[in-house]
């Protein structure tokens, strides 16, 4: 055993690993600074080893190398990246719910590269206003007077709140009190917003005339919620947005409809489950209807508000708005993705989440055939199969409503399913799977035509055993 002197000796010096060939051409396409810094935490790394007792030989420079491209790889690899998602979840808040249509990644690039006008008048060269670049858009297709946007739908819930009830009474069913993941509980956001809740009915009936006894001279407004990510079932009871509405109208108050993921047609003519509809809301009265731009949409993350011309002009005078304002690259997504909806069937054609939850089995079950192939090809000691499944697909938005997809189904030779679906995770392009009847599942209703040759790639890397172990060489650096 060699001495800890003796060891530290060893390390060799920044100024001699910089001669290395590899280092010298990691140096053509890296800056100098950055390799150095790689180099220096590699030797540090190695010290404190030798200092803690935990290196018994010389130190390799090898060693020394392959630690410091590990840091540059890192260095060069962003915190937030693309990964394939295989877990059937259209709408899967934690992989950013909706992909975009080309129109909008299109509109985005283009907007966002250069200057655009966001809130400039070119007829006349004055101020403008950035919401009217999708207001007219957002009326007409929802049947509404007018129409708003703001971050997203729970700050169009609070705005809302703020703007119409602050200080008074918002009568809300216990049915409809809900919670839905990160955080956002509506009698929270209610006090957020100033309004006092007053809960009415019970958490499975709740009658008109619950919320007509609750009714006093503070009220402000009757909300109405869709509570999209669970249900009630069997002995039930709901009043629904009409009968609240006329209620409302009646005692001179306002009918708010927070739909959370807010159709734009009726979906059961895609064999969907039926959601409720905006333009349904509003045809039944509903002063406001609120819903997410990146849930059923299927556009980027906003909160969308269409209604009465009165009730958007009170949001937009509510110091709030401004806190809640949209960027350019959200309304130039919104504004492209509304475009696609004056026609359903381009609307189905063109917006990937649409085009995901109305797949049909037969389709999907076409490509698992071919993807199974190419995966049995990539592995011919593993085993793959095409199969029949059951997915919640809506995840953010129809989280309870079931939809039969085809997955393929791996269960891996020399690996636990666990230790796959981690390893799917860690690939070059992350994979995120589901595991059922222990099987890794990938389902086809996420999987994107574009990601099928990565998806091959990700699970060889992890299938294919010890494919390339021992043999960094074609680790590709980093630009940075
Ligand atoms: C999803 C949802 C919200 C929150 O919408 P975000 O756009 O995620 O802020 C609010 N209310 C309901 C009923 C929802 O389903």
């Amino acid at each position: 055993m060699a001495q800890t002197n003796e060891l530290l000796r060893s390390l060799p010096s920044i100024a001699v690993l910089l001669e290395h060939n590899e280092v010298e051409e990691w140096l053509v396409g890296l800056p100098r600074s950055a390799v150095v810094e790689a180099l220096r935490i590699a030797v540090d790394a190695a010290r404190d080893a030798i200092l803690a007792g935990d290196a018994s030989d010389p130190i390799d420079p090898r060693d020394l190398l392959a630690h410091a491209e590990n840091v540059l790889v890192d260095l060069g690899t962003p915190s937030l990246r693309r990964v394939i998602n295989a877990t059937g979840i259209v709408l899967h808040t934690g992989l950013g719910r909706a992909p975009l249509c080309d129109a909008a990644i299109e509109a985005i690039a283009e907007g966002a590269a250069g200057y655009c006008n966001l809130e400039y008048e070119l007829d006349t060269g004055s101020r403008g206003s950035r919401i009217a670049h999708v207001s007219a858009e957002i009326a007409k297709l929802t049947g509404a007077e007018a129409g708003t946007v703001v971050n997203n739908n729970a700050a169009a819930t609070l705005l809302i709140l703020h703007a119409l009830a602050d200080g008074r009474e918002t009568v809300v069913s216990r049915g409809h009190l809900i919670e839905i993941g990160g955080s956002y509980r509506l009698p929270d956001v209610m006090r957020a917003g100033g309004t006092i809740l007053t809960e009415v009915g019970t958490t499975n009936r709740t009658r008109i005339s619950d919320y007509e006894r609750a009714i006093n001279d503070r009220t402000a407004v009757l909300l109405n919620v869709h509570t999209s990510n669970y249900r009630i079932v069997g002995f039930t009871e709901e009043t629904g947005i009409a009968a609240i509405a006329e209620l409302a109208h009646h005692y001179n108050l306002l009918a708010v409809d927070d739909l959370g993921s807010g159709a734009m047609f009726d979906l059961t003519t895609l064999g969907l489950p039926d959601e409720p509809s905006v333009r349904a809301s509003i045809a039944a009265g509903a002063d406001l209807v609120c819903f997410s731009g990146d849930k059923l949409l299927g556009g980027p993350q906003c909160g969308i508000i269409a209604g009465r011309r009165e009730c958007i002009e009170r949001l937009h005078a509510d110091p709030l708005m401004r806190t809640y304002r949209v960027g350019k690259m959200t309304l130039l997504a919104l504004e492209a993705t509304l475009r696609h909806y004056r026609d359903q069937n381009d609307a189905v054609e063109h917006i990937p989440a649409l085009a995901m939850l109305a797949a049909t089995t037969e389709e999907l079950a076409g490509r698992a055939g071919a993807l199974c192939e190419q995966l049995q090809a990539a592995m011919p000691d593993e085993h793959f199969f095409v199969c029949s499944d059951v997915a919640f697909a809506g995840g953010g938005a129809m989280p309870a409503r079931e939809l039969p997809t085809v997955v393929i189904q791996w269960r891996p030779a020399r690996m636990s399913t666990e230790s796959a679906t981690s390893a799917l995770r860690h690939a070059d392009v992350p994979v995120i799977a589901r595991v059922r009847d222990d099987a890794v599942c990938l389902d086809l209703r996420t999987i994107r035509r574009d990601d099928e040759e990565d998806l091959v790639e990700s699970v060889a890397s992890v299938g294919v055993a010890d494919a390339d172990e021992g043999d960094d060489g074609d680790t590709s650096l980093p630009v940075l």
